[in-house]
């Protein structure tokens, strides 16, 4: 049995949802692309890595919401097809064990530490980031593009 302290947080169904409705009116903002590498267009819903031709929207998502000084708006990817949102909660997905920063930020979406997982397993980043009281979440971002990936919560 897995004993995580932690919870991941995938992108909500209905956001992924309305993200495609968007594109699908046409948004400028919102664009369909296909994936033509193998680990280049991660799915914020279901947290997997898109397979080779398959199709993904291309949209602005705001992790840290406006009204922040730690303001954020990036680019996101999330599968075109409807995608089952990412279940295993209890468990670091396994195809972003490689890549990613975490980000710890308090109940005022400060980022008040970050660190980049150079080989130790995410989960001990994790846990060495909740064990601050302060830490109100961590986000788990792409070392190379900065991109969200998902959120990390205390259970
Ligand atoms: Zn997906």
């Amino acid at each position: 049995m897995k004993s995580s302290n932690f919870r991941i947080v995938p992108l909500a169904t209905e956001i992924a949802e309305t993200a495609r409705q968007t594109a699908a009116s046409g948004a400028p903002d919102h664009a369909m692309v296909v994936a033509n590498s193998p680990n280049g267009f991660p799915c914020r819903h279901c947290l997997r890595y898109a397979q080779l031709g398959e199709h993904m929207i291309l949209f602005p998502y705001a992790a840290i919401p406006a009204g922040h000084p730690y303001f954020e708006i990036g680019p996101t990817f999330v599968h075109a097809e409807p995608c089952g949102r990412y279940r295993a909660t209890d468990e670091f997905p396994a195809d972003f064990r490689a890549g990613r920063v975490m980000r710890a930020y308090n109940s005022n979406y400060d980022m008040i530490d970050a660190e980049v997982g150079n080989g130790s397993a995410p989960e001990a980043i994790i846990e060495k980031l909740l064990q601050k009281p302060e830490t109100a979440f961590v986000d788990a971002r792409s070392v190379t593009h900065g991109c969200y990936t998902f959120r990390i919560q205390r259970l």
